[in-house]
């Protein structure tokens, strides 16, 4: 089978003890069946230390009071790699922050913009697909392959679009936006013929105070994102914020956006809401990193932040696909 990611996707390497948000902290880390067995196999005194520190009910490490994960060193090391090697690390630890997708013979991954490395190749990187063959594995096919080409036709005219810096993003993004309903309209009527994106010469602009406001009502991840989105909120003066400063790192996040979730539609039958998702999400973020000193290493912090709140959680995903709006 195929597997097709960003360019960038082998650029990756977690920083460990360099990161300033380790993804070991903070989380149950949950263990599946095959490594949950070798580590109650291990021998000697490392072994005893596996199993007092897993849950065996719920396969999972047993945080520590502050939340670590109990073999995250004082030196934020991992003592698992250190001790029995980085081939016995857990399915889980193994693949974060990369995510994967199936579609027939055709299997899509990347790195997620949660983890604060990833984040910083994303923003930083320009767009491109490699692909590679890889060994078959169980997979999901689209039920119409049509509309798979149809979609993946459509997103390549996306990527393009987005990447055009002729055409100013906030414009992209509302031609994307209409090109969305396109999409949806033709594929309600069966016709995949694939069109496309028009220049409307509009710009895609939803009230900030209001977006900033649904975002408050989201479910909160972490503490110290409610009193920041507040005070951003607060300080907003209606200025115009998409800057070319932050352009590059903006139009690669919507891409980002369109690579992960849009071919989703070819399963679900949404188009509308994953455009929606991308669209609302670099609206947002445009504002936060105007706010901010606009380099790659605190746009990427912020993006980080911002997807640890929303793409952790499905709840806060659905509800910007479904947000209401039209410009
Ligand atoms: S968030 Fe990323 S860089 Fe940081 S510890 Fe986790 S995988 Fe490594």
């Amino acid at each position: 089978m195929i597997f097709r990611t960003p360019s960038y996707y082998d650029q990756f390497h977690c920083i460990a003890d360099r990161c300033k948000d380790n993804c070991c902290i903070g989380w149950e880390i949950d263990i599946d069946d095959i490594t949950l067995k070798k580590y109650l196999s291990v021998k000697g005194s490392f072994g005893e230390r596996l199993r007092s520190s897993i849950s065996i009910e719920n396969p999972s490490f047993i945080p520590d009071v502050k939340g670590r994960c109990p073999f995250l060193n004082k030196d934020n090391l991992c003592d698992i790699i250190l001790n029995i090697g980085e081939e016995n690390l857990c399915d889980i630890c193994n693949n974060h922050p990369r995510y994967f997708e199936w579609f027939g013979d055709v299997k899509e991954g990347g790195t997620g913009l949660s983890c604060e490395e990833a984040s910083r190749i994303i923003l930083s990187s320009s767009f491109s697909l490699s692909e590679k063959e890889i060994p078959d594995e169980e997979t999901e096919y689209p039920d119409d392959e049509n509309l798979f080409d149809f979609l993946l036709s459509a997103r390549e005219k996306i990527f393009s679009y987005l990447s055009d810096e002729n055409i100013p993003l906030q414009n992209a993004l509302y031609d994307i936006y209409e090109y969305g309903y396109t999409l949806e309209e033709a594929v309600f009527g069966k016709d995949f013929s694939v069109p496309e994106i028009k220049s409307s010469g509009k710009k895609f602009s939803p009230d900030t105070d209001e977006i900033l406001s649904f975002l408050l009502t989201l479910e909160k991840l972490s503490p110290e994102w409610e009193p920041y989105i507040i005070s951003m909120k607060e300080s907003y003066k209606g200025e115009d914020f998409f800057i070319k400063e932050t352009d590059k790192y903006l139009r690669n996040t919507a891409i980002y956006f369109v690579f992960r979730y849009f071919l989703k539609s070819v399963y679900d039958g949404e188009i509308l809401p994953y455009i929606n998702l991308m669209a609302i999400s670099v609206f947002i973020l445009a504002f936060l990193f105007y706010k901010s000193d606009h380099s790659l290493e605190t746009c990427s912090q912020i993006a980080k932040n911002f997807s640890k709140e929303i793409e952790y959680s499905e709840e806060n995903v659905e509800a910007i696909k479904n947000l209401l709006t039209y410009f």
